[in-house]
């Protein structure tokens, strides 16, 4: 930078505080603008499309510089905030007219994509958390918050896996550090695109302590200290709105790495990024954003304890039992607005009066919720009955005050309403008398002067005027009309009378502005006291908004109530995949089985690609996860156990986060599996093995299934190409063999989709190329290379008796290989479904 002395005293201002905020974008209040100057301006005109100028550009060294119009920059600061930017907003602390010298600035807030509380409609169903990390004796401190709710809530996690879960499944963009987390953690963490930032020091003020008050642990003591540190830092703002801090384990809900939510398409398409496709948008039938918001939270922690499974169940139950009051709730929660967010406006002081109506008319409808919730079965609404505070003080108090055609301002007056207080009733009636005035005084100039569209107007910047156009300026009186303003056809005047009145009106606005305004604040702080009691009931709206969905989308989609087990048994008749099943349609959809009794622990899955292996297994997990969110799953019946953690290796994607191959991600996922499941676990396998070559693809595969088979005991369906496998069957007692089948109709290939007891017809793949149109003379080729390899009597492992002794199990792994590449290249017949489906972008790229 240029030697500062010779900076403008403007410049040096902006520079001494610029400086302290060095990793943000300053915008600098300059009048009506926002100025960015320096790299900022040139970076931020090319972001925000903005036309860079210069300050002194006649000097030899311009300043570049852009600006953004104050009532705008809004708009500016959420694109820079999405990009991943942040934003220190510096404002006028004083009004320059009123300023000797420098206008006085200050830094009033530091806008970060973690601590965004602004968010537009299209988030009102998304949280945004920022989480905050600390790190001692190899553990980690993990706390996060949501700024627009208060939500806070704080861990400790023991590896860098698990914080990578818990930040990715978070959908977290800014993570807060502590010293000394290790390096290769934050680097890990910046290459999923989260942002950095530090907090090194702690200094949390003391109405902040009471938050922490019933947390003993050291470290997560310092993490939370630190999140709140790097909040009050960059929020500069009142935050009554936080709540008490929730200790949580991880392992205290039902465990999904993210990988497995990714491939299974639990809260976003894997090709539009979108929701559209998932198992969120399935389930997605809340009717308030908060609902929409504690639905996701579920949904990515499912419960594993039984009895708070059942717990839900019974409400889900209930309201499907009750389809009147049902209805009825889902119309009152449409009149909800976002009670825990505009909660958060009213301690950040941000509220205006339109958000206090808001608050008003989603306050006034629950007494009628509670009234239809009392005409709900007692034993099971009870709680929520009694629980349920329609704060009628707080509506009363607004319905007295505010009016209900609010303006956005809060500042420019009409927002109190008449018969609230006596003083600003008194203002009011001179301003209306005022006009009254006005009006008669109008008519005597009228009729003083004899013009009769002489006229009363008035301009900010010259006040009330008297105006008279130029043919009658003759007829005026000479002395008492004073010029004021020249313009092209007339001339404005003012008078002592007028002078007298316009002072008489103005200091009544004046003063009724600046009353209205305190009164607006005392209201304000008599709702944030009501902050808590907002909070509870926030908490049971949208509980029972989430319960609702449940039962909607459990009648809509005839799911049905799962019986749960503790006895490893999973009996789930013609169950189905719902997301696949709502876009395919119910007629469409071949239900599925899934029987696996407490001595079956894993099912091998033979059939061809494109049969249903897939969505067979998805269909289980997401089966599983909706039952421990205590919704009703789609099945004709269902006996379930409750699963502690689902492992899976689904889908043909890449490591998101390393960039490793298919192979390498397939196998780390393979031992993650290994290394953690519990005979209470769910694994599913889908083609391990098949990216590397065939014998060593198929030696991992059967050593896998081996390893699983005799130590984990975990439920594991595992779907393979490579036939030979079946013939484990006869040496894991608690392996089964299911295959998927296809068959020919009309020399065409139908995919049946179902999946039956045994293995599939070897043989299968000729069959099937040649039903796809091959040409005679590959396939006789094909038919020539089988018989070679079966006349080659090749075996896997000599040494493995299960398959030498087998002749007919024999491996054909080239073969087979070759028949698989006959299928990638053309596959007929569900063509459109899957089209279709790829369309919707339900199934990735096959
Ligand atoms: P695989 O894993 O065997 O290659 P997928 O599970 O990917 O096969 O299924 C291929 C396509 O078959 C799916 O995209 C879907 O259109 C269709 N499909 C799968 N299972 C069913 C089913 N039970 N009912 C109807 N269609 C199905």
């Amino acid at each position: 930078m240029t030697d500062k002395s010779k900076l403008t005293p403007m410049m040096q201002q902006y520079q001494k505080i610029k400086d302290q905020y060095p990793d943000a974008f300053l915008f600098y209040r300059l009048g009506d603008f926002y100025e960015m100057f320096n790299e900022d301006a040139v970076k931020g005109s090319q972001l925000l499309e903005l036309t860079l100028t210069s300050r002194s550009h006649k000097s030899k060294n311009p300043i570049p510089m852009c600006g953004v119009p104050h009532r705008a920059v809004q708009n500016y600061i959420d694109i820079l905030i999405d990009k991943g930017y942040k934003v220190a907003i510096c404002e006028q602390m004083e009004d320059p007219k009123s300023a000797k010298g420098m206008v006085k600035r200050a830094i009033t807030q530091l806008v970060t994509p973690g601590t965004k509380t602004d968010s537009g409609a299209d988030n009102a169903k998304n949280n945004n958390y920022l989480t905050a990390l600390s790190y001692a004796n190899g553990q980690y401190g993990f706390a996060y918050a949501d700024l627009s709710t208060g939500e806070l809530k704080v861990s400790i996690l023991n590896n860098n896996s698990s914080v990578l879960n818990e930040t990715l499944s978070l959908q977290t963009k800014e993570i807060v550090l502590g010293p000394k987390v290790p390096q290769n953690l934050i680097d890990l963490l910046k290459k999923v695109g989260i942002l950095i930032s530090y907090q090194h020091s702690i200094d949390v003020k003391s109405e902040m302590s009471y938050l922490l008050q019933d947390i003993n642990n050291e470290l997560e003591k310092d993490v939370l200290n630190r999140l709140l540190t790097y909040i009050l830092n960059t929020q500069k703002r009142n935050l009554s709105h936080m709540q008490k801090v929730i200790e949580y384990q991880p392992a205290h809900f039902l465990k999904l790495d993210h990988n497995s939510q990714y491939n299974l398409e639990i809260n976003k398409n894997i090709r539009t990024g979108k929701k559209s496709g998932t198992l969120l948008w399935l389930l997605d039938e809340t009717k308030t954003a908060m609902g929409g918001r504690k639905l996701k939270r579920w949904l990515n922690r499912p419960l594993i304890n039984k009895d708070d499974i059942l717990k839900r169940q019974k409400f889900v139950e209930a309201f499907l039992d009750s389809y009147f009051e049902r209805s009825q709730i889902r119309e009152i929660l449409t009149e909800v607005y976002d009670l825990e967010r505009l909660a958060g406006k009213v301690s950040f002081g941000s509220v205006n009066g339109r958000d206090l109506i808001q608050l008003k008319s989603s306050l006034s409808q629950i007494p009628k919720l509670k009234h239809v919730i009392g005409e709900l079965d007692s034993n099971i609404f009870g709680d929520f009955y009694n629980q349920i505070d329609p704060i009628d003080d707080v509506v009363d108090l607004i319905e007295r005050s505010i009016n209900d055609e609010s303006p956005i301002s809060v500042t420019e007056g009409n927002v109190i309403k008449s018969d609230y207080d006596n003083q600003l009733d008194k203002y009011r009636d001179a301003m209306t008398n005022g006009k009254h005035w006005l009006a008669e005084l109008e008519q005597k100039e009228r009729v003083a002067t004899g013009i009769n569209n002489l006229k009363i107007g008035f301009n900010r910047v010259f006040g009330y005027y008297i105006e008279v156009t130029k043919a009658n300026l003759d007829k005026l009186p000479e002395n008492k009309y004073e010029r004021k303003q020249t313009l092209t056809n007339a001339e404005r005047f003012s008078t002592p009378e007028l002078k007298k009145t316009e002072a008489l009106i103005l200091e009544a606005q004046d003063k009724s502005k600046t009353l209205e305004y305190n009164l607006f604040t005392q209201i304000r702080d008599i709702v944030k006291d009501a902050i808590q009691r907002i909070q509870n009931l926030a908490d049971l709206v949208s509980s029972l908004d989430v319960l609702q969905s449940f039962a909607t989308v459990s009648e809509d989609y005839h799911f049905i109530k799962p019986k749960l087990n503790d006895e490893h048994d999973l009996k789930i008749i013609d169950g189905r995949h719902p997301v696949v099943e709502k876009v395919l349609g119910r007629q469409t959809y071949v239900p599925n089985s899934v029987i696996m009794d407490s001595t079956t622990n894993v099912l091998l899955i033979t059939g061809p690609n494109m049969s249903g292996k897939s969505t067979y297994m998805r269909q289980l997990a997401l089966t599983v996860i909706m039952s421990q969110i205590g919704c009703f799953v789609p099945a004709k019946s269902a006996l379930m156990p409750i699963f502690d953690q689902i492992f899976t290796r689904i889908g043909a994607a890449d490591d998101l986060i390393s960039g490793e191959s298919t192979f390498m991600v397939e196998m780390k996922e393979s031992n993650a599996a290994i290394e953690n499941a519990t005979p209470n676990s769910l694994i599913l396998f889908d083609e391990i093995g098949r990216g590397t070559a065939t014998y060593d693809g198929m030696a991992l595969a059967q050593s896998i299934i081996e390893y699983v088979h005799d130590n984990l005991h975990a439920k594991t369906l595992f779907s393979t190409h490579y036939h030979e496998l079946t013939a484990l069957d006869k040496s894991l007692k608690n392996l089964q063999n299911v295959h998927v089948g296809a068959t020919e109709k009309d020399g065409n290939l139908v995919f049946l989709h179902k999946v039956e007891k045994g293995a599939a017809d070897k043989s299968y793949g000729i069959h099937v190329a040649k039903l796809a149109g091959l040409p005679d003379d590959l396939l006789n080729r094909a038919s020539d290379i089988l018989s070679h390899l079966e006349s080659k009597d090749k075996s896997i492992d000599n040494n493995s008796s299960d398959l030498s002794d087998n002749q007919k199990n024999d491996v054909k792994v080239d073969l087979d290989n070759y028949q698989l590449e006959l299928f990638n290249q053309k596959s007929v017949t569900t063509n459109q479904q899957a089209d279709k489906l790829k369309n919707t972008g339900v199934i990735e790229e096959i």
